[in-house]
């Protein structure tokens, strides 16, 4: 077969987004297909072509599971139909993956694949918890095992007087419910009841949580802190050398799920420097640029250019490259709305003059912008005087990000919604209404940080309870605010 059909079996990692091999990476921004686990961090989606049709391959509240059988078809038929399909699973696909079984119907079929390793949860999840699986002092084997099988009990039929004697660090998978049966085969088969043994569930997510003990307490502890799956189970002295809260759990925005409202396709500084402190943060909607048809104007003729946002900056460079126009014969200043487009105008080594100029000045104005923008005829002349307006790109909202939205809020996933202006209300909340998310429910369940007296009056007004207006409309200003409320809440 040659008409480009090819199936990749990639392991996502156990959930932390940078995780991810780049190889992994690439396949899913590759992908025409994208099949995925309900084990998969639903926000790698965000990073599929707009048009990538993503299948869910998990259980649903009203809806039944693909079953096995019928992914594998699935996977032949998008690959002989000429497909790059990516079938998406938790950690790697080989540690009860079952990509064996992927791996063998794509061989009887003829369709070309391959298979792309990720970190397994047992490793991922331990190292997150502040443990190495193997240490110089304490542990010099580590085995992975699942703690339950396809049997009617689910018990794992395994040789328990094996493991016991000759394992150090044991990681169990899908174990929480036969938690009182593994430890008490373990203490029969010889592991010392006192041998200390964590739990941790969403393991390098912001929702990590642990419970520690023995085999002997282990299952009490858990029960009565009613951990549910998924959680990997550590046996083995190196649990011991956890330190309370891990390097992970002690970032300053560790546990802070955060919806930061978006208006334009650029990645933001903002999400970038949350998730370094350790939130996750989904910046929300997604959405895709499409550059617009290039114009006749002359760029030469004009003594000012306003970039409405940093899109259009990119592309007037592009322009200029297109039409071999050097940049010095610009003889225009250049003025920005946001510190987005500034920086990257910095890119190409130019700088902005002060915004009030534009008004002020009766010389010849060009705006630069998206086609949404365009049409507010009132509101540009208002505030940049008479103008000319040149469409440099037409933003689309991509559909399937509100299923990545209502996959974290059912998870419990989105906390805190920030909107950094007003027109971020307005498409935020356009999305949750077509969701069916009400602004009761959001009010109930969720904090709405503002960044200034503008993004505040459309909050309002659309509904929103706001809690927090920032002292100035910086990211500074936003982190020392989600900070504090790291520290509210524990003081409570
Ligand atoms: N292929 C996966 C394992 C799939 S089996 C991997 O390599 O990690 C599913 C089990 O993996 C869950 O029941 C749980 O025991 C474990 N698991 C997956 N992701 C996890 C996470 N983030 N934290 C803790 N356990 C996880």
């Amino acid at each position: 077969m040659n008409n480009g059909g090819y199936v990749y079996l990639v392991g996502a990692g156990p959930g932390d987004l940078q995780l991810m091999t780049l190889k992994a990476r690439r396949c899913v921004e590759m992908a025409d297909v994208v099949l995925y686990d309900r084990l998969v961090n639903p926000l790698l989606l965000e990073w599929t072509k707009p048009d990538c049709e993503h299948i869910y391959c998990g259980k649903l509240p009203k809806r039944h599971l693909l079953r096995q059988e019928a992914i594998n078809e699935k996977l032949v038929q998008y690959g002989s139909e000429g497909k790059v399909v990516v079938r998406l699973k938790g950690g790697d696909p080989s540690v009860f993956g079952r990509v064996g079984e992927e791996a063998h119907a794509l061989d009887e079929a003829g369709v070309p694949y391959e298979i792309v390793p990720g970190i397994t949860a047992g490793i991922g999840a331990a190292t997150y918890a502040g443990i190495p699986v193997t240490h110089r002092d304490h542990s010099a084997s580590f085995t992975v095992v699942t703690g339950h099988d396809k049997s009617e009990k689910g018990e794992p039929l395994i040789d328990w007087q094996a493991l016991a004697k000759g394992s150090d660090t044991i990681a169990f998978y899908m174990g929480v419910k036969n938690l009182g049966y593994i430890a008490n085969q373990l203490t029969l088969h010889g592991k010392p009841k006192d041998t200390p043994v964590i739990l941790i569930q969403w393991g390098t997510l912001g929702s990590q949580k642990t419970v520690s003990g023995t085999l002997e307490t282990i299952a009490e502890e858990v029960s009565k802190s009613n951990l549910t799956n998924p959680a990997i189970t550590l046996v083995g002295e190196v649990a011991n050398i956890r330190k309370e809260p891990s390097w992970f759990e002690r970032k300053p925005l560790f546990g802070q799920h955060i919806l930061l409202g978006r208006t334009s396709g650029s990645q933001g500084a903002v999400a970038h420097e949350l998730e370094e402190l350790g939130a996750e943060v989904f910046e929300f909607p997604r959405i895709y640029s499409k550059t617009a048809e290039k114009p006749q104007t002359d760029f030469r003729d004009f003594d000012q250019i306003v970039f409405i946002s940093p899109e259009s900056v990119e592309i007037f460079f592009n322009w200029l490259r297109t039409d071999k126009v050097d940049l010095r014969e610009i003889r225009a200043t250049f003025h920005v709305r946001s510190k987005k487009s500034e920086r990257v105008l910095e890119k190409y080594g130019c700088f902005t003059s002060e915004l009030t100029k534009v008004k002020e000045d009766s010389s010849k104005v060009l705006l630069l912008g998206n086609a949404h923008l365009a049409n507010d005829k009132m509101l540009l002349t208002d505030t940049w005087g008479s103008h000319e307006y040149v469409i440099t790109h037409h933003d689309f909202v991509v559909s399937s990000t509100d299923v990545t939205c209502e996959r974290l809020k059912d998870e419990g996933r989105i906390q805190t919604i920030v909107f950094p202006s007003a027109q971020s209300v307005q498409t935020v909340s356009g999305r949750f209404m077509k969701m069916g998310w009400s602004i009761e429910e959001i009010n109930n369940t969720v904090k709405v940080i503002c960044f200034g007296s503008m993004s505040e009056k459309a909050a309002l007004s659309a509904g929103y309870k706001v809690d927090v207006v920032l002292e100035s409309p910086t990211k500074e200003a936003l982190i020392n605010v989600l900070r504090q409320s790291n520290i509210t809440e524990v003081v409570k």
